[in-house]
C-alpha cells in the first residue's frame, strides 16, 4: 500500500475519533427511504442544569435509528441508559439514579443545517416542551448524541430522588443526617409536617 493511502486512513481514523459522539445523518439527509442504525458511544461526564450538576458514573451506549419520512422529518428513535450521582432529597447524602431513556423525536430535516448554528431559533416549528430548543442536537449533517442525550436526561428526570423510602434526612436543628444515628436535639418543638415542607422546598429548587 502506498505511503498515499497510509495517510488517507490515518487521516479518516482520527477524524472518527474526533467525530466518536456524532452520528453523522448524510446518508439519511441525502436520500429517502434510508435508514441508519448505530451504537455510539456517550462522551457526557456530568450533567449540568440550572438546579445541579451530577456526575456520570455509568453509561451504556446510544442505540440510535434516523429515518427520513415522506413529509421531510428526521424520526429519531433510539435508547440509552445512564446513572448519575444526585443527592437525597431529604438527607442530601448521592444516590447513584440510573435514568433508562427511550426516545422518538421528529424533527423538520429542513431546519436541520441551520438550527444548531443560528441558536436554533425554532420559529414555533419545534416541539415547546422540548429541552432542545437553545441547544439543539442537530448540527449540520450530524446528530450531537451527547446533547440529545443530555435533554432526554432532563426531560425524564426523577420527581423525587431518596436514598430509601424512609430516610429519616438532616436534623433542621443542628443538620446531622439522621440515618447515621440520632444528635440529642429537641426537635418537638417543630411541627411534624415541617419534614413535608422540606421536602417541598428541594423540590421547588429543583425546578428553578
Ligand atoms: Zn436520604
Ligand atoms: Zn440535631
Amino acid at each position: 500500500m502506498t505511503r498515499h493511502v497510509w495517510m488517507i486512513i490515518l487521516i479518516k481514523c482520527v477524524f472518527e475519533e474526533f467525530c466518536l459522539m456524532n452520528l453523522n445523518l448524510t446518508e439519511v439527509l441525502l436520500a429517502d427511504g434510508v435508514v441508519i442504525t448505530k451504537e455510539v458511544p456517550i462522551e457526557l461526564d456530568e450533567l449540568a442544569y440550572g438546579f445541579g450538576t451530577f456526575p456520570i458514573t455509568e453509561k451504556e451506549p446510544a442505540k440510535i435509528t434516523v429515518r427520513k419520512d415522506e413529509m421531510n422529518f428526521l424520526n429519531i428513535h433510539g435508547s440509552a441508559a445512564i446513572t448519575a450521582a444526585v443527592p437525597c432529597d431529604r438527607c442530601l447524602e448521592d444516590v447513584p439514579v440510573t435514568i433508562r431513556l427511550d426516545f422518538d423525536e421528529r424533527v423538520p430535516a429542513d431546519g436541520a443545517e441551520t438550527a444548531g448554528a443560528a441558536g436554533a431559533d425554532a420559529d414555533g416549528v419545534f416541539d415547546e416542551e422540548s429541552a432542545f430548543d437553545k441547544e439543539y442536537y442537530i448540527q449540520g449533517y450530524n446528530l450531537d448524541v451527547d446533547k440529545l442525550i443530555f435533554g432526554e436526561a432532563l426531560l425524564n428526570w426523577p420527581s423525587q430522588v431518596l436514598c430509601k423510602e424512609d430516610c429519616r434526612g438532616l436534623c433542621p436543628v443542628c443538620g446531622q443526617n439522621l440515618n447515621h444515628g440520632e444528635c440529642g436535639c429537641d426537635r418537638n418543638l417543630l411541627d411534624p409536617r415541617m419534614a413535608k415542607v422540606l421536602d417541598v422546598f428541594s423540590k421547588l429548587k429543583k425546578e428553578v
